[in-house]
């Protein structure tokens, strides 16, 4: 196993394609054996060509028509879950970068932690749904998790060097989304306003949850099982500049911030390279340009996606994993125009209300209940 062999899971999607361009920039430090990806398979084709990897792993409806395709091409062609399975416990893969969207990312995630791989981690649903069975397993395996997310690389970068019993709490930065100066009912608000992220461009569905705020209760959650420290010890502040990408305070009341420009290749690359550093070309930060810093607390009544995910982090249990998946579901009907943008949380919080909790839940409890889910809103 070697940690510069690696699995780009989700290559088609927004961080798939980052990782791709910051593989490229650190020329021949990694190879890339397999990517993989669910819908755009000519993405998946041209990225097949450019980057030659020995596998691609697609989904079972695209499979015959990719292999057709590349059938003179020397790269092999598998598909489905057991293709996802071996792209993540190939012995000679070091490192697996999970950037698949959503719920069906956990087992991946699952996989190559069974096998000790570093799993550079985008899919923080993994995470949501079942923090505390991964945070076991990859003890277990001697697997390490590195974060992708963009707050949670700086939480790591401002963690580095210190010990993690004087961590006193985690200042959690959000940009506010698209609706943080919006005053009224957010019920009658397009798909189109709900995507327009004000700083980032990114996959439609973390755009909606970064529009709802629950992209930030998820965030809350996966910085409760990476750091080992419990939700009333995270606060979320609106940071709309999205310079400081969150902040460590310690026993001390030493607060240690990372800052940068909002860009992806960042984390991406810090996670692939960690615990080194390696140079990227990108414009760089200008304080006195930038002139003011801003921050101010999160409107907890207009956003209570905030408030239904520090509940499911204290309860814990399969709390989450209604949370989670719930909400998943609920975006995607909002994207296809079946219901309102304030119904997606709204119902995320009527199926809490009425779950009753598992707790300590085997990883088997959590997939089932996911699909049970999926099944009943079909
Ligand atoms: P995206 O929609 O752009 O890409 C998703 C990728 O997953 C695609 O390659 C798609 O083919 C693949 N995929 C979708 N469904 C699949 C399935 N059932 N099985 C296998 N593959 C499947 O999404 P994105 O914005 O790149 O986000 C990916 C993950 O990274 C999400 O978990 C998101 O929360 C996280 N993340 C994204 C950003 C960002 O800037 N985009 C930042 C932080 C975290
Ligand atoms: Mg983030």
């Amino acid at each position: 196993m070697t940690e510069n062999c690696i699995s780009i899971l989700g290559s088609t999607g927004s961080i798939g394609v980052n990782t791709l361009k910051v593989t490229e920039k650190l020329k021949g430090q990694f190879k890339i054996k397999y990517i993989s990806g669910y819908n755009n398979y000519k993405l998946l084709i041209e990225q097949a060509e450019k980057f030659k990897p020995e596998f691609i792993v697609t989904s079972d409806d695209h499979y015959t028509k990719i292999r057709d395709i590349l059938k003179r091409a020397s790269v092999k062609v598998i598909a489905g879950s057991e293709g996802l399975k071996q792209s993540c416990q190939d012995a000679e893969v070091g490192t697996v970068v999970n950037a698949i969207v959503g719920s069906f990312g956990l087992k991946p995630t699952v996989y190559a932690l069974e096998k000790g791989k570093k799993v550079c981690l985008a899919n923080k649903e993994s995470l949501v749904m079942a923090g505390s069975y991964i945070k076991k397993l990859s003890k277990k395996t001697g697997a390490s998790i590195i974060p992708i997310d963009s707050e949670h690389s700086a939480m790591l970068q401002a963690l580095n060097g210190e010990e993690r019993s004087s961590l006193e709490k985690i200042i959690l930065t959000a940009s506010g989304g698209p609706f943080r100066k919006k005053s009224g009912s957010l019920e009658n608000v397009s798909i189109e306003e709900a995507l327009n992220h004000p700083k980032w461009s990114m996959g439609k569905k973390i755009s909606i949850d970064s529009a709802t705020l629950m992209n930030k209760g998820f965030e809350l959650i996966e910085a409760v099982h990476l750091f080992d420290i419990s939700p009333a010890k995270i606060e979320v502040v609106i940071h709309p500049e999205s310079i400081v990408h969150s902040l460590m305070q310690f026993i001390d009341g030493s607060v240690i911030a990372q800052l940068g420009l909002p860009d992806m290749m960042l984390p991406i690359q810090y996670a692939l390279t960690y615990p080194k550093r390696s140079k990227l070309k990108l414009p760089r930060l200008d304080l006195s340009e930038l002139g003011k810093l801003t921050f101010h607390k999160p409107d907890r009544k207009k956003f209570p996606a905030l408030d239904l995910a520090c509940r499911a982090a204290e309860e814990k249990g399969t709390l989450p994993v209604v949370l989670n998946t719930v909400n998943e579901i609920m975006v995607y009907k909002f994207l296809a125009g079946r219901i309102k943008f304030t119904d997606i949380v709204n119902n995320v919080g009527k199926e809490m209300d009425a779950h009753t909790n598992i707790k300590n839940p085997t990883i088997e409890n959590i997939c089932e209940l996911s699909d049970e889910l999926w099944k009943k809103f079909k």
